[in-house]
């Protein structure tokens, strides 16, 4: 993939440094997600990334498997330093459509406890395994569910450029993008998304961030994106 020019977006509309305090509301937002780590080397070259242009605001969300981030403690950590989200994706990957509510209370609440014993923060955000969900989950999951408005199939393809592709053809303000930090292919990727989009002017925040400037969460809905209310 053709290399962006690293520190220093020139592209006009670009959030310089110092800026990143400004009211989000009026910027163009996105929020980069990742599912099922943290994995290993993997989740570290994305957060290298994400250090790399941490004077543009950059901030990006971890959907953690509870199971991993038990083996990756020290990632977690990092991640939450940096100002990113750690978020819930499950202990251990279950369909929550496909368990009783008591697995599924104990599959999204002991990942919460995980996640709050490493980072000290208490995950306010579930995304189901699978993009799964009915209305037993909505009804017994207490926290909002997060899916996606693009989906890079960086899991299929396992290709920087697709993975690319699928994010900068497609997006728009208010895009959640679904990613996997498990590949190689998509840590690599994250070096040419990330500051593209940064160049094109668009604030990287949280989907907490995102969902804080864009009308907010309540348990028990779903939520694929957060476009500008106007
Ligand atoms: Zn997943």
């Amino acid at each position: 993939p053709e290399q962006t020019a690293a520190a220093t977006p020139e592209v006009t509309g670009a959030i310089m440094p110092g800026e990143t305090d400004n009211p989000l509301s009026e910027e163009k937002l996105v929020a980069l997600t990742f599912d099922d780590g943290p994995y290993g080397e993997v989740t570290n070259r994305i957060l290298d990334v994400v250090e790399q242009y941490a004077e543009y605001g950059v901030h990006v969300t971890f959907f953690a498997l509870g199971s991993q981030a038990e083996k990756f403690p020290n990632t977690v950590k990092r991640a939450a330093d940096l100002g990113c989200e750690v978020a819930n994706h499950t202990y251990s990957h279950k369909n929550l459509t496909k368990i009783s509510e008591d697995e599924r209370t104990s599959q999204v609440e002991d990942t919460a406890d995980i996640i709050e014993s490493i980072t000290g923060t208490r995950s306010k955000l579930v995304r189901p395994p699978y993009g799964a969900k009915n209305d037993d989950v909505r009804a017994t999951v207490k926290y909002p569910l997060i899916l996606w408005s693009i989906d890079t199939l960086d899991w299929k393809t396992r290709d920087a450029k697709s993975t690319i592709d699928a994010v900068l053809n497609n997006v728009s303000d208010g895009d959640i993008v679904l990613m996997h930090d498990l590949y190689d292919a998509t840590a690599e990727a994250s070096k040419t998304i990330i500051p593209e989009l940064v160049s094109r002017g668009y604030q990287l925040v949280t989907v907490s961030e995102l969902a804080q400037y864009r009308g907010g969460l309540e348990a028990g809905k779903q939520y694929f994106s957060f476009r500008p209310q106007n």
